[in-house]
């Protein structure tokens, strides 16, 4: 992995990307969002840091590498994150929770 880090903003309270929000020991990704193209923990570290409403990728974009594990510093596309339940690089254990709020970040496909 030689591409830079991304920064990652909002209230974070470890190196692995863990904020005020979610902090269990699953909660290690941060995600790019669409409106600024900057990477937070989660959607609340967002609206409480921002200055503007949040944005969720289109459908289309998928192929995005929106998604950092916060363990190894690998980026995922969102269709690879969105069927992962770990890592594909480190292997480390993703929030399951954290599925259920995908619709704060990713769009879904159209019908
Ligand atoms: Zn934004
Ligand atoms: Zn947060
Ligand atoms: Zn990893």
């Amino acid at each position: 992995m030689t591409a830079p880090r991304p920064r990652v903003r909002g209230p974070v309270v470890d190196d692995q990307t863990r904020c005020i929000h979610y902090s269990t020991p699953l909660d290690i990704i941060a995600i790019e969002f669409a409106c600024c193209r900057e990477f937070y923990p989660c959607h609340l570290c967002h609206d409480e840091t921002a200055d503007h409403p949040a944005k969720q990728w289109p459908f289309a974009d998928r192929d995005r590498t929106a998604v950092l594990c916060g363990v190894c510093g690998h980026l995922l596309t969102i269709s690879v994150y969105l069927l992962a339940d770990s890592c594909p690089a480190c292997a480390s254990l993703f929030n399951p929770g954290c599925k259920l709020h995908s619709q704060y970040y990713f769009r879904p496909e159209p019908r």
